[in-house]
């Protein structure tokens, strides 16, 4: 459920038309939901109620700094991928012993400034990162926290830009040689094992392949205790998929994964650490754009709208649906009809959906795409020179810019030219 809603026929942010945000924002924009963020949030608390637990929201899902204060504000800890995001998530005002490290590349420069900073755990992924992360936390008189990221070989049944868990992927440590590395952890003095981490993919819609990481994982925190290992903690990733396509059936709820959690990990006293970002902030928010022409083609009609895969890639890269809904409701029994729904960039990939249906639209008309908070702004780059597209946070009946659109003149200042030239 979120808060985007018909009313009067109008379509609404919580208490605010997106008709009004357009008025004064201009289009395209993207706009997010508070009361939807916290649901998606207190959704993951209640599945998880009475374990001892911590919700890292997974900041790489949309990391505008105002979303990461909703939710650090709620106690959520936070999931980073990347020195920048470590430090938007301290400058919303988490506290490092919140967050999470997770990554494959760790450089040594982003290790020393969590560390430094303050760290609830590094999510190790490889051996060569254990022994740079030992060199620096020794450099510094300090022990890091870590959990190593094992690679469990299940196959997470979604689409194979976002698997991870499989062993020809690129994360983590392969499950069979997890002692072997627990033991080397074990012996460095810069290393302080606290746990073990998971993960096997996003946008998952089946819980049968986490139910089976886990049981693995359950597996080697017995083993790894067994070694003389001190397993408190368990990470066990993000991935619960959401329901881009109303229509087409619904992913599992939090509630069925908490219990999936419970079943395969409940009894080992563990404090289970969880890192949804898809979940939490995807239905969340809305692209935002307008119809520029209505476009007659032999044999379709495109409808080619301000916004383009720069803003909103995830239908070009991945092909990805998004439901589109026209912000003026259309009137009941409307006749649909098919449209190309396309952006303005030189390249046909620029599409984001075909055939789709939709009520007549004409050039100035708003349409939405829906399910476009997560892995939506955060992509979005200034291919073709679009400037970045602007975000707005809905609260009830306020809305505030979150990022204001940068003007030509910032856009074209970022660049330098040599003195040569
Ligand atoms: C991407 C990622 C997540 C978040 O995945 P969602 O599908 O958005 O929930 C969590 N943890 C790690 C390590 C990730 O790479």
């Amino acid at each position: 459920m979120d808060h985007f809603l018909y009313r009067d026929g109008a379509l609404f942010a919580e208490d605010v038309a997106i008709a009004d945000i357009a008025a004064t924002v201009g289009t395209p924009f993207y706009v997010y939901s508070t009361a939807t963020l916290e649901r998606h949030y207190q959704l993951f608390q209640q599945a998880l109620e009475g374990l001892p637990h911590l919700i890292c929201y997974a900041m790489k899902a949309n990391s505008n700094l105002a979303v990461v204060r909703t939710l650090g504000r709620l106690g959520a800890g936070m999931d980073v991928v990347s020195v920048g995001e470590y430090l938007k998530a301290r400058a919303a005002g988490v506290p490092g012993e919140r967050i999470v490290f997770s990554g494959v590349g760790k450089t040594a420069d982003e290790m020393r400034v969590a560390l430094e900073g303050g760290i609830r755990q590094f999510n190790v992924e490889s051996e060569p990162e254990l022994h740079a992360l030992n060199a620096v936390a020794v450099s510094l008189g300090k022990r890091a926290p870590i959990t190593i990221r094992v690679n469990p070989d299940v196959d997470a049944k979604t689409h194979e830009k976002i698997a991870t868990g499989k062993k020809e992927n690129k994360f983590g440590i392969p499950i069979s040689r997890a002692r072997a590395v627990y033991a080397t952890a074990a012996a460095l003095p810069g290393i302080e094992v606290v746990g073990a981490d998971v993960h096997i993919g996003s946008q998952l819609t089946d819980l049968e392949p986490f139910a089976q990481a886990y049981l693995k994982v359950a597996e080697l925190t017995r083993q790894l205790r067994a070694d003389g290992h001190d397993i408190r903690r368990l990470d066990l990733g993000g991935g619960l998929g959401i329901p881009y396509e109303r229509t087409n059936g619904a992913p599992p709820l939090p509630m069925d994964y908490g219990a999936v959690i419970r079943r395969t990990l409940g009894d080992l006293g563990c404090e289970i650490e969880i890192e949804p970002g898809r979940l939490i902030a995807g239905n969340a928010g809305l692209l935002v754009s307008a119809v520029i022409y209505v476009k007659s083609g032999e044999d379709r009609d495109f409808l080619i709208v301000d916004s383009a895969m720069n803003d909103l890639v995830r239908p070009s890269m991945y092909g990805s649906h998004h439901d589109i809904v026209p912000v003026v409701e259309p009137a009941a029994g409307i006749e649909l009809r098919p449209y190309d729904v396309v952006g303005p960039i030189c390249e046909s990939g620029d599409t984001f959906a075909k055939q789709r249906l939709l009520p007549p639209l004409g050039a100035g008309d708003l349409i939405a795409f829906r399910s476009a908070g997560a892995y939506g702004a955060v992509m979005a780059s200034e291919y073709n020179s679009r400037p970045l597209v602007p975000e707005v946070l809905v609260r009830g009946d306020q809305f505030g810019v979150i990022r204001p659109r940068p003007s030509y003149e910032e856009m074209i200042n970022r660049d330098s030219i040599p003195q040569w030239l």
